[in-house]
């Protein structure tokens, strides 16, 4: 004998995650759509006209994403044209499934469908940056690729905006890292729903305040194509402690995750720190957003490049050495072998960052910035 749906005669088909109440399927729906409709409306994340690029792994959180934009676009009148923008890392048995996923997303909700891989734009493969540096500090590299990956494929296809699919379980680990970290500049920006909006190219969070548990629910109700599979390099990643944390505190108190990120929000950060914040400018090398002269993809792409000649035949070599002085720590760790590449350019990382050393080791080793949620999302 089930209860009776809180807000109409039908009866209750499941508990809202994050509220608690009793719903049927139809109201849970409306519920967690309204939600999201009204965040992307207070938050004044779209203007009519744009053309927004849904950032789609074939996950759930992106499978989601696309299905309420489609669907709050039309019911709404956003006046927005959507595209999926997917970006393939090169992972044998990871990406290839999850893209067949996004392929048919394309087909059921009718936007069409952009992709771009590691190896069109950057020469490398996850999968051979893998076999040149081992699993250590692979999820750094795929973090930072992908980021800048959806920036270019946003660029080519003409986009004025990127929506990723960061929910709020996301966003409270983003917190608590950034928090156990000491990293304050980052964990002022971290809680923005709107980030990189001094690029071309800004990126919006509509679900900044859905919860993780209430997007599977959903997709699971509404028999959603989603794509489940782990990275295949994921057990690597050290985010997962953070996870974990979260889930437990949310077992305990379902509110806590959105107490969190209100907490966030109402947190002054001061001056010292916001001065400590560097101001973005254009990479050098490749003209996209940097806090830097030369940007996160283009220091570790050109560890990659200049290691590669000499890791192949495991000797030093003097070439790829004065090319290190010229190109900074990361081609100079590359010089000096396999392994030590990873932690060099770790420490290029570190002073790139200007975080404290004990929290940036672990920065480097989980990933680089507030996107790279390891693997598992764009
Ligand atoms: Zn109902
Ligand atoms: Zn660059």
């Amino acid at each position: 004998m089930s209860k009776q749906c809180a807000r109409c005669p039908q009866k209750a088909a499941l508990r809202r995650p994050k509220t608690s109440e009793q719903l049927c399927k139809s109201c849970f729906f409306r519920c967690l759509e309204d939600e999201v409709h009204q965040t992307i409306s207070s938050s004044n994340l779209f203007k009519p006209g744009e053309r927004v690029a849904v950032a789609a792994s074939g996950g759930k959180d992106s499978t989601v994403l696309a299905h309420l934009m489609t669907l709050l676009n039309e019911r709404h009148n956003y006046g927005l044209d959507l595209f999926l923008l997917s970006i393939d890392e090169g992972i044998a048995g990871y990406r290839d499934d999850s893209l067949e996923t996004v392929k048919r997303n394309e087909q059921t909700y009718g936007i069409p469908l952009k992709v771009l891989s590691y190896r069109e734009l950057y020469g490398w493969s996850m999968d051979e940056i893998v076999a040149q540096i081992g699993t250590k500090n692979n999820c750094t590299f795929c973090g930072v690729f992908r980021r800048q990956a959806l920036d270019r494929g946003g660029v080519l296809e003409r986009a004025n905006k990127i929506a990723t699919g960061h929910n709020a379980d996301d966003i409270a680990e983003t917190i608590l890292l950034n928090m156990i970290r000491g990293d304050v500049p980052r964990l002022s920006r971290c809680i923005n729903i709107v980030t990189g909006g001094e690029g071309p190219l800004p990126r919006v969070k509509p679900f900044k305040y859905t919860y993780e548990k209430e997007i599977v629910m959903y997709a699971y109700f509404k028999k959603l194509d989603y794509f489940s599979t782990e990275c295949v390099y994921a057990p690597f990643a050290a985010r997962g402690f953070a996870r974990d944390f979260v889930k437990d505190l949310e077992a305990a108190r379902p509110s806590a995750i959105m107490d969190l990120i209100h907490s966030a929000e109402s947190w002054t950060i001061s001056q010292g720190a916001q001065d400590q914040m560097p101001s973005p400018q254009s990479c050098q090398r490749c003209g996209f957003l940097s806090s830097q002269a030369l940007c996160k993809a283009c220091i570790l792409l050109e560890g990659l490049n200049s290691g590669l000649p000499t890791l192949g035949v495991g000797r030093k070599n003097q070439g790829n050495k004065d090319r290190g002085k010229r190109g900074g720590g990361a081609a100079a760790a590359a010089a000096a072998g396999g392994q030590q590449l990873g932690g060099l350019i770790q420490l290029k990382l570190e002073e790139e960052e200007a975080a404290p050393p004990a929290a940036a080791a672990a920065a480097a080793a989980a990933d680089v910035g507030d996107s790279a949620v390891c693997a598992t999302k764009p």
